[in-house]
Order: C-alpha cells, then sequence, then structure tokens
C-alpha cells in the first residue's frame, strides 16, 4: 500500500528544478551545499536559496575518476564529477558553495572545486571535546555571514536569523514526525520512500511547500496504518541503517534489503534522523548565530572525534524503532565511518544483542549480486 502522496514527492524532483530556473530569472541567489554541518538558516536569512549538492550517482565517477584518485569515497567523486561535467543544474544554478574541513577527502576535492564556483571553507572542530569547540564554530558562522553578505550584495539580520530558524526548525520537526511513522510494527512506509521523501528537503526551493507536503503525506500515512495496512508483512524483520549517508541513486543497499525480505525503518545516517533529532534554540534571548554553532556541533558524524554522540543516538533508535538488526553502510574509502565500524558493530553486539554487519561498497552496480548474498544471509539470520 503506497500512500499517493508518494507520486507528488517522486515529482518534485523535476518541478523544484523549473522553480530554480524561474527563481534564478527573478534574480534569487542559490547557495550550494555539501555537508549536513552547513548551516541553512544563513543562506536563507542572506534571502538565497540553500540546495543539496552531495553527488549519489554513479555517473558522473568516470569522468571525476581522470583527476582524482580512484581509492576515494563515491560520493565525493560523484559530487566532484557532477560539478566538472555540468550535468547538475543544482551546481549550474549555484552562486556561490559553502564548504567545511570534514574529511580528508572532501576538504581536499573543495580546493580542486575553487576553479568552477567561488567556495567558502568553513574549518570545523574536529571534536567537540575541547570547552572551546561552540565558540570557534560561532567565530566560524561570523565569517560566513560576512562572506555571504559581501559575495551576494545583502544584509544579514537578526530578524531574519531568527525567521530562518523558526523555519528550519519546522522543516525538522516534520521530517522527524515522518520517520518516526516508521516506529509503528510494521512499519507503514517503505524504507525507499521515506529515503526519497526525506531527500527531497535538499531540493524544495520553497521549504514552506516542502513542510507542507511532508505533513499531507504524514496524515496518508497515519490513515493507512489505522486500517493497519502497511506494505510489510507482520513480522518482517526491522533494519536500522547506520553509516554513511545514501540517498536517492545510491539508495542500492536499501533496496536490496526490502527484496530480500526486510524492512528498512530507521535511517539513523546524516541522510536521515542525524540532521533532524535536533533543533536550533528559538529563545529571543539567545544570540541566533551561538544557537546555530550550539545545534549543528551536535550532529555525532565519524570525522568528529571522539564521536560518542553516535553510540547514544544509536542506543536510542535501536530500542525506539525496536529493530531486529542494524546494517552499518560504509562507502569504499571512507576511513572515518570504517574505522568507526568495528566500535559501532563492538556496542550493538554487547549492548543489545542483536546482529550487525557492515557492508562497504561504493555507487556502481558491480558488487550487487555479492551484496544481495550478504543481505540474505543477514535478513535470514534477524528473522528467526
Ligand atoms: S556524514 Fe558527516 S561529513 Fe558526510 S555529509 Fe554527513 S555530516 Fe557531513
Ligand atoms: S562518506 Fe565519508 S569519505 Fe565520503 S564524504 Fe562522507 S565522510 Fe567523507
Amino acid at each position: 500500500m503506497r500512500p499517493f502522496t508518494m507520486n507528488i514527492v517522486d515529482d518534485m524532483r523535476g518541478q523544484n528544478i523549473i522553480a530554480l530556473e524561474h527563481a534564478k530569472r527573478d534574480n534569487r541567489k542559490v547557495v550550494g551545499m555539501y555537508c549536513a554541518f552547513a548551516p541553512q538558516e544563513l543562506a536563507l536569512a542572506a534571502g538565497a536559496i540553500p540546495v543539496s549538492l552531495c553527488g549519489t550517482k554513479h555517473g558522473p565517477v568516470t569522468a571525476a575518476e581522470k583527476i582524482l584518485p580512484r581509492n576515494l569515497c563515491p560520493l565525493i567523486k560523484s559530487s566532484f564529477g557532477f560539478a566538472i561535467t555540468d550535468t547538475c543544474p543544482y551546481f549550474r544554478f549555484s552562486d556561490i558553495i559553502v564548504a567545511e574541513t570534514t574529511c580528508d577527502g572532501k576538504k581536499k576535492m573543495f580546493e580542486l572545486l575553487k576553479e568552477y564556483k567561488p567556495i567558502h571553507m568553513m574549518q570545523l572542530p574536529q571534536g567537540t571535546d575541547r570547552p572551546y569547540a561552540v565558540a570557534w564554530w560561532v567565530k566560524e558562522l561570523e565569517i560566513l555571514k560576512e562572506w555571504l553578505e559581501e559575495s551576494l550584495g545583502v544584509e544579514i539580520t537578526r530578524a531574519n536569523l531568527r525567521e530562518a530558524i523558526k523555519l528550519c526548525n519546522r522543516e525538522r520537526e516534520v521530517l522527524k514526525r515522518l520517520h518516526e511513522m516508521n516506529r509503528l510494527d510494521p512499519a507503514p512506509l517503505t524504507g525507499l520512500d521515506m529515503l526519497a521523501a526525506i531527500w527531497m528537503k535538499g531540493f524544495n526551493v520553497e521549504k514552506e511547500n516542502g513542510i507542507n507536503l511532508v505533513s499531507q503525506l504524514i496524515d496518508e500515512i497515519q490513515e493507512i496504518a489505522d486500517k493497519r495496512q502497511s506494505p510489510f508483512q507482520p513480522g518482517t524483520p526491522r533494519v536500522l541503517l547506520t553509516g554513511c549517508p545514501v540517498s536517492i541513486g545510491s539508495e542500492k543497499v536499501v533496496r536490496l534489503v526490502e527484496e530480500c525480505g526486510g524492512a528498512v525503518v530507521c535511517f539513523e545516517s546524516c541522510s536521515g534522523i542525524k540532521t533532524m533529532k535536533n533543533l536550533v534554540d528559538e529563545d529571543e534571548e539567545k544570540e541566533p548565530l551561538q544557537a546555530i554553532a550550539e545545534c549543528y556541533l551536535k550532529i555525532p558524524c565519524s570525522v568528529m572525534t571522539p564521536n560518542p554522540g553516535r553510540f547514544e543516538l544509536l542506543g536510542q533508535l535501536i530500542s525506539d524503532y525496536q529493530v531486529d538488526g542494524v546494517i552499518d553502510l560504509t562507502w569504499q574509502a571512507c576511513h572515518t565511518y570504517i574505522i568507526e565500524d568495528v566500535n559501532i558493530r563492538n556496542f550493538v553486539r554487547d549492548r543489545f544483542g542483536i546482529s550487525t554487519i557492515q557492508l562497504e561498497t561504493d555507487y556502481s552496480d558491480s558488487d550487487l549480486e555479492q551484496l544481495k548474498t550478504r543481505i540474505s544471509a543477514f535478513i535470514e539470520m534477524i528473522s528467526v
């Protein structure tokens, strides 16, 4: 039983490109962003449209490999490939780009990307255990604010920042509510549809439209759940996907899990709950940049060391979503996630006694059969 609203979600990507074209014709500015640490609120407060430029498809990887090393994470190669082949309308429409020093591959790729678009690099602290980490990030936000004002010829006011904070918080809240629908057993939405609905957030020219559409989807899912309908049979093994970000185009593991008889009910990665769980403090007394910095630094990404937040979040999600197994998906050559996997799997096994598996792959279809064999054995194991 697929909600009708998912058809509208499917059409949104094409419509968003048309809307972006119109917005550009009306002289709106577009700010490209690659990472969950990029503060969308500042772009919105500058009157610009923030868009996600994270590459999710294998297509442009070959072009990227002519310049970048082959043994690099596919997300970086895909992102770079889209840029140099001019095949991503969102990159083409971006006036400027906000980048961050997250993993080594990405930050060095950004140095090459400077040839194609004006880029501002934010220096992200490498951990949050130092007392000055938040102050550091506030300073980076101040520098970014000045750069945006200069590049876009606008003033970012406190009032505009407050408005942007509220808008982004409402988007986070509605997406979190959507994601939490799959706490129900059996889950009312497939993992693939959940991914598609969440992914859309990076491309909405008007965030308000995206918020309304997700609300409509939640209402429809609630009706489906009330009728005790689900795309899954009762007893379908429930899987939590953690690790590197996945999106439409790089969804092969999600697809395989569901083809092999499982249900992906929870996305812990930054394409899922990781970026929705915390809200920016809306307290009028608080400096907006301070509030933004505090919220974004809570994102438990493996580029941070130590990264205790990921373990806390994972533990919470395993209980909340009553999962039977955890898949840690790591893109090839993503050193931070691959190395963190050791502790993640020990934590899941020792603390919760449930099965877990690491899958390391890229964006190509070359290992589909091999992945299918491993996933199918995993689903069989957690079914009993
Ligand atoms: S996994 Fe980390 S580095 Fe990658 S997009 Fe998410 S927050 Fe950014
Ligand atoms: S998946 Fe890993 S290697 Fe790739 S961009 Fe994200 S953190 Fe970097």
